[in-house]
């Protein structure tokens, strides 16, 4: 079988261990899509693909069980989505135009979680912009806290989001946590 599959890999399609089958890999930076996007990969999936998707670690999606002959137009179905979530691209119509710095990932940050410090998804975009296309093996995580639902600490580069407590009196709830955290660290100052 003749096929070139540094360029295949190049192009974000996988080498599987089926002959003349490989599945396509799609980046969704920071994990958070527009739903519409969702039934375009689902046609990939149903017309070149086995039915399935496979939801990734890396936040994005790989559709498995495509025909190395049909490449080119799963490239074409991908260009919607492509531009759609804004990914830059040499060439439209071809696909990704690299697979090495791999999808960047985010917990969903302050778009919802209440312990999120900053727009985690919003700045996962502007950080795709600013490193791909590129071929070096680079893995890239954001948090938006330091409980780290991300897994920040596991990859090459990551961002936890970290905020200095501000007193507001109109938005207290008097809870007391501040007066117990308060309290705790004087008794730790005091045994010193
Ligand atoms: S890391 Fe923090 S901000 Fe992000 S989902 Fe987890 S708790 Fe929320
Ligand atoms: S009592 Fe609770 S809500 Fe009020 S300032 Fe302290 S920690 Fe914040």
């Amino acid at each position: 079988m003749d096929m070139n599959t540094k360029q295949l890999k190049k192009n974000a399609f996988r080498v599987t261990k089926h002959r003349g089958i490989t599945a396509s890999r799609i980046r969704v930076p920071g994990g958070h899509l527009n739903a519409k996007f969702l039934s375009m990969i689902q046609n990939i999936a149903e017309t070149y693909g086995n039915g399935t998707v496979h939801i990734t670690s890396r936040q994005g999606f790989e559709v498995p069980g495509i025909a190395y002959e049909d490449m080119p137009k799963v490239n074409e179905l991908l260009q919607p989505i492509i531009e759609g979530l804004d990914i830059n691209q040499q060439n439209p119509g071809e696909g990704y135009n690299a697979s090495g710095t791999r999808n960047v990932t985010a917990c969903i940050g302050n778009n919802v979680c209440p312990y999120g410090c900053y727009n985690t998804s919003a700045f996962a975009k502007r950080i795709e912009k600013a490193i791909f296309p590129n071929d070096l093996h680079f893995k890239i995580a954001l948090t938006g806290c330091h409980n780290d639902c991300a897994k920040v600490r596991m990859h090459d580069f990551g961002i936890i989001g970290m905020t200095e407590p501000q007193y507001d009196k109109d938005r207290c709830v008097n809870c007391g946590a501040c007066v117990k955290k308060c309290l705790k660290k004087s008794l730790r100052l005091s045994r010193l």
